[in-house]
């Protein structure tokens, strides 16, 4: 999967952790590791603290991998466009020679099949264009089915964008994380940097400075002992909610479940297809092994508590897979009515959960505590923009960008926003 020849290791912490770093990171998913990587390029020596055995072993494991510049904001989209010159350029910009990320530009293709999401579609891509997103094509329904013969007569148009696409995202974070533990070989580091990851190893209390719940936080207490730096940032996904809260503070993150169908071997299945939603349902798939993953993102789901393991339920797979659902992927392409007919060959769930903000945006830089930081909340985008995002947060925590200008500040105003179908 990654990194044929390449000769650098992650550096996992044996035994003690040390006393002092420069930067400590609660949590080694995505985002923590994207962390690692920008604090060791701008020269700070970061350990990272993963409860799991793994990184990228909980919420990250379970995405679908997927990235778009197609988005309704210009901010986010700021972020994933980053992100997408990183990846784009990821081994000669990590000094991971080799690197393989598994990119797949193949494209978004959002369907509408009524003409109110069509309606909405029209001037979703009129702002993007008014974004400088000039690249995203309205195509009628003839011309939908004329380049993908295997959609549904029903499709009256479609937007689209060549550039999106795919990534494995185990590989993005392995090689964030890889690249930070070797940070002498990342062309563009300042000295002195560097990473360690501590595996199976929790958080579970923050050192102050002086008594009193308002003192700065100047460590954790982890179940492998204290560790002291000058600033510690919160990366634990699901879980950010109730890290903050052992430091008092409020992070307001809003688990909620979400589940990708596995179908690793599906003839049917174009494998140069582009990711292809439902304007309608938000169902949608996209080519994935020799066959597909499929998800649809339910706005009913209730929110719950953070999960170690995230449960499945069978019924998910049949309300995308069954002809007779309202939500099925048949509505959007007749074939996946005869993969029903015929029975669909094996497959099977993951599970994870989305870390909604209150406005499905991030929340990164500093905390009402000094020292303490955050870098968390992707509300189901953290793959796509964990490049902008953590490169912003460390930006925010070395100085060298102002906590004033950044629109994902933890103390923004926040603007509640229509549900995104994805
Ligand atoms: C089904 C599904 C599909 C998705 N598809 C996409 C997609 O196509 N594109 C995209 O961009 N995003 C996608 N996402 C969203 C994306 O997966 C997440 O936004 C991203 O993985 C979040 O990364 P993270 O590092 O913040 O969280 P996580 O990956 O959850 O990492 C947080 C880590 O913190 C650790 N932790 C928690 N508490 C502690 C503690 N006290 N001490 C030590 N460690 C701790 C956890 O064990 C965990 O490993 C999808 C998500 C799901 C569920």
């Amino acid at each position: 999967m990654t990194g044929a020849g390449v000769s650098t290791e992650l550096r996992v912490v044996d035994g003690a952790l040390p006393s002092r770093v420069d930067l400590i990171v609660v949590g080694g998913g995505i985002a923590g590791a994207a962390t690692a990587f920008y604090a060791a390029r701008a020269g700070l020596q970061v350990l990272v603290v993963e409860r799991r055995a793994e990184i990228a072993s909980l919420t990250t494991a379970a995405a679908t991998g997927a990235f778009r510049l197609q988005h309704d904001n210009a901010e986010e989209l700021a972020l994933v466009r980053e992100g997408v010159d990183l990846y784009l350029d990821f081994a000669a910009r990590t000094g991971l020679d080799g690197w393989d990320l598994g990119i797949r530009q193949q494209g978004y293709l959002f369907c509408a099949r009524s003409e109110a999401s069509a309606a909405r579609a029209r001037e979703l891509v009129a702002l993007q264009r008014g974004f400088g997103l000039t690249d995203v094509e309205l195509i009628d329904g003839d011309e939908v089915r004329r380049r993908w013969p295997m959609l549904a007569p029903s499709i009256i148009q479609a937007r689209f964008r060549a550039g999106d696409g795919f990534i494995d995202q185990i590989a993005l974070a392995r090689g964030y994380a890889t690249a930070a533990s070797n940070a002498d070989r990342i062309p563009d580091a300042l000295p002195g940097g560097g990473a360690q990851f501590a595996l199976g190893v929790e958080v579970h209390g923050f050192v102050r400075d002086g008594a009193g719940v308002s003192g700065a936080v100047i460590g954790v207490e982890t179940s492998r002992g204290t560790v002291h730096a000058a600033n510690t940032l919160i990366a634990a996904g699901p879980w950010s909610g109730v890290v903050g809260a052992i430091a008092g503070i409020d992070v307001p993150i809003a688990p909620t479940i979400r589940q990708k169908l596995v179908i690793p071997e599906l003839p049917d299945i174009d494998q140069s297809a582009p990711m292809t939603i439902d304007d309608e349902t938000g169902s949608h798939w996209r080519p994935a092994l020799a066959g597909c993953y499929a998800l649809r993102t339910d706005p009913a789901t209730p929110v719950g508590e953070p999960l170690l393991e995230v449960p499945t339920d069978a019924a998910y797979a049949t309300a995308l897979l069954d002809p007779a659902s309202p939500s099925a992927l048949a509505n959007l392409a007749p074939f996946w009515g005869e993969v029903w007919r015929r029975g669909v060959p094996s497959w099977h769930l993951m599970a994870g959960q989305y870390e909604y903000t209150p406005d499905h945006r991030p929340l990164l830089g500093p905390t009402a505590l000094a020292g303490l930081h955050v870098n968390t909340g992707y509300s189901g985008h953290g793959v796509m923009c964990s490049a902008g995002g953590a490169r912003r947060a460390v930006d925010l925590l070395i100085g060298r960008s102002a906590v004033a200008d950044e629109p994902f500040r933890m103390d923004r105003p926040i603007v509640k926003r229509a549900h995104d179908v994805l």
